[in-house]
């Protein structure tokens, strides 16, 4: 098998899975502080929640653990438009954004009894100019939007929507799932009131995320799962000691190694389209003149059928960002939103790389998709491939 979906998770790191099977000791509830097992289980956590924020950028009680990013999406996007006046019963997402923010955004305003304003995005990726001044007023509590997509690869500057929100006094969530890892956390951590991020995503343990909420928005903030009032009332819930310590590993990487991972990332996935174009296949990166992250490429193959090539490779695992629901044929809201046809995204396959890839895996994919297309092509006598 060659794994070229990256975007989707990525194998735990070695360290990370020693950190997270070194807890034989700390086994106790970190709430149940009275005795010595939990006390064990409370400090082994809190050294968690220290090296994360420290690794990025906050402090100690900006930090909450999650359950997946989708669920700290959730919990930010929800918990602050609650907490809002009922004068703002607006939110705003980029119509780019990932299912766990939509689906958070429309909740939020079903709620609220409020309106969903969507910001366009142009053939680039990048939402249009105007459209953040035109829908991001004080009727507006919370404006979401990704510093990188998932199908895509482009990369979202949050720093952009950071004046109209301060004018207009809504929260700035920002989905930093792809980007952690992959690209500089700088302006995220500088410009969010809010950002979250995956474990899965970065080399670390899956079911756990991280959540962070910046001081000044916590007063108010209304927690969809206060439960027995841990992490403060923000995130109810015994906590996952042995994900956090895990998580507490991959941030630290990820954040301290994201250029030599981009590096690694580009080297492979250059050398995948060197080999494509040595081949003739004819194929197009979707939003290649935006900033992109360097690990993934959203090939467009002009008139083969994405999931059809998907269907014809043996060894690469990649992905086409469609529904896995096979019920609906819809092709990717991203594309669509991007203003490519209903044709066009149905030819898209995305490609997302590691870090640990051999040349001459790489070659052998390469190899194994060109042929795919010209399978394809050929049968469905779309392209004049010999
Ligand atoms: N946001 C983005 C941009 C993602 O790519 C993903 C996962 O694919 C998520 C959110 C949801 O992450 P999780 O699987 O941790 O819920």
């Amino acid at each position: 098998m060659i794994f070229l979906d990256y975007n989707s998770t990525t194998p735990v790191d070695a360290e990370v899975e020693a950190e997270c099977n070194n807890l034989g000791d700390f086994w106790g509830n970190p709430g149940s502080i009275q005795h010595s097992h939990g006390e064990r289980a409370s400090s082994y956590l809190a050294s968690a929640r220290d090296r994360i924020s420290r690794a990025i950028g906050v402090e100690v009680s900006e930090f909450f653990f999650t359950g997946s990013a989708t669920e700290a999406a959730s919990l930010a996007i929800i918990g602050l438009a609650l907490g809002a006046s009922p004068e703002r019963p607006n939110v705003v997402v980029s119509s780019v954004e990932h299912k766990a923010v939509l689906a958070a955004a429309e909740l939020a305003v079903k709620i609220k009894g409020g309106s969903l304003r969507v910001l366009l995005v142009g053939r680039d990726g990048q939402i249009l100019p105007g459209e953040a001044s035109l829908k991001i007023d004080t009727t507006v509590a919370v404006v979401a939007c990704m510093s990188a997509n998932n199908e895509t690869g482009i990369e979202m500057d949050p720093t952009s929507l950071r004046e109209a929100c301060t004018a207009a006094g809504a929260a700035l969530v920002v989905d930093a799932t792809q980007s952690v890892g992959k690209a500089d956390l700088a302006k995220v951590q500088q410009s969010a009131d809010s950002f979250f991020f995956s474990g899965h995503k970065i080399y670390g343990p899956r079911g756990v995320g991280g959540l962070v909420i910046k001081k000044s928005w916590q007063k108010g903030f209304v927690s969809i799962i206060p439960g027995g009032g841990q992490q403060r009332g923000i995130r109810g819930g015994t906590e996952n000691v042995q994900a956090a310590a895990g998580l507490a590993v991959a941030i630290e990487k990820a954040v301290r190694d994201f250029e030599l991972n981009a590096r690694l990332a580009q080297k492979a996935a250059d050398a995948f389209l060197g080999y494509l174009a040595q081949d003739g296949i004819v194929f197009s990166i979707v939003g290649e003149v935006s900033p992109r992250l360097q690990n993934t490429l959203c090939l467009y193959f002009p008139g083969i059928d994405g999931d059809a090539i998907l269907a014809n490779l043996m060894q690469v695992k990649a992905s086409t960002g469609s529904a896995c629901n096979s019920a609906n044929p819809e092709p990717s809201h991203v594309l669509l939103a991007m203003g490519l046809s209903f044709q066009e995204a149905s030819s898209c396959v995305r490609f997302s790389f590691g870090v640990n890839h051999s040349e001459q895996e790489i070659r052998a994919a390469a190899a194994e998709v060109c042929q795919a297309v010209r399978r394809i092509g050929h049968l469905m006598e779309v392209v004049d491939y010999q």
